[in-house]
């Protein structure tokens, strides 16, 4: 696997798993020896909050890196967790959505910050919020690849329609090299035949692209933000963390045969 991999985490559906995803994968590459850098690209912060800060109080975030007040190497804080860096996110990003409208070279400004700063990782994560604004696209233009965490819950793909819409219109015109690395099923319920069916659905339509590592729907995996800390942390032993484990030697294999 060649450094330099950045990976936009997105789905512009609210509450699929898009932060746990970027959290506990970003942990559990960092566990498997992957320098890893997470960039928290949602106003909401979540992923900020989630590794341990206080997101109310973040003086340097994307923010500043993406409006050009500061590079993106100022911005860079090392978490807890060895191997994993964080790029915080604060609400005054929501900002960004209507004044990077202004720039030149609005949808290039996060790959222009990121340049020389993802080449000393081997995997970059970007968490997206759910929107497909000028943030998201951002992302798409500034990423190698996309993961897509679908929730195992009826009526799945239809949303992913405006998703994929958007990955060719920003393939087409601003980032050739843009494509699904993979799709990630979240929150599976082993209790509803619903879950299943909608796993054989995204299955069906993407083989090549679904991970065969499927996220179980857990309390343990919902408490863990609230410690402010990566389900690796907070419960090794669970299923989340077991999954999330997997998920990343899955990828790191995927990555490594060049699939992607
Ligand atoms: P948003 O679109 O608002 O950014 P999101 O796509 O980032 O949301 P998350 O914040 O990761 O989604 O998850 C939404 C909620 O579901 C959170 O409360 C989270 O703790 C919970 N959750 C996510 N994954 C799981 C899971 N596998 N099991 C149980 N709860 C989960
Ligand atoms: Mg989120």
């Amino acid at each position: 696997m060649t450094s330099g991999i950045v990976l936009a985490i997105a789905n512009q559906k609210g509450g699929v798993g898009k932060t746990t995803t970027a959290i506990n994968l970003g942990a559990a590459l960092a566990a498997a020896g992957k320098r890893t850098l997470l960039v928290d690209l949602d106003p909401q912060a979540n992923a900020t909050s989630g590794l341990g800060f206080d997101k109310g109080r973040v003086e340097r975030s994307v923010y500043e890196a993406l409006i050009g007040q500061r590079s993106l190497g100022d911005v860079v804080i090392p978490t807890e967790w060895t191997g994993l860096d964080l790029i915080p996110s604060a609400i005054r990003l929501a900002g960004a959505e209507i004044e990077l409208v202004g720039l030149i070279a609005r949808e290039q400004r996060l790959r222009r910050t990121l340049d020389g700063v993802v080449d000393r990782y081997d995997i970059t994560l970007i968490d997206c919020s759910p929107s497909l604004g000028l943030l998201t696209v951002n992302a798409l233009t500034a990423a190698t690849g996309i993961l897509i965490p679908i929730q195992c819950e009826y009526l799945a793909l239809e949303a992913l329609g405006q998703l994929l819409n958007t990955i060719s219109l920003v393939r087409d015109n601003l980032n050739q090299r843009l494509d699904i690395t993979g799709i990630v099923m979240t929150m599976f319920d082993a209790r509803t035949n619903l879950s299943q069916q909608v796993v054989d659905e995204v299955r069906k339509h993407f083989p090549r692209q679904i991970f065969e590592t499927i996220i179980p729907r857990s309390v343990r995996l919902s408490e863990a933000p609230s410690y402010g800390k990566p389900i690796l942390a907070y419960d090794p032993a669970s299923r989340g963390a077991i999954a999330y484990r997997r998920l990343a030697d899955e990828l790191i294999e995927r990555l490594d045969s060049g699939s992607s």
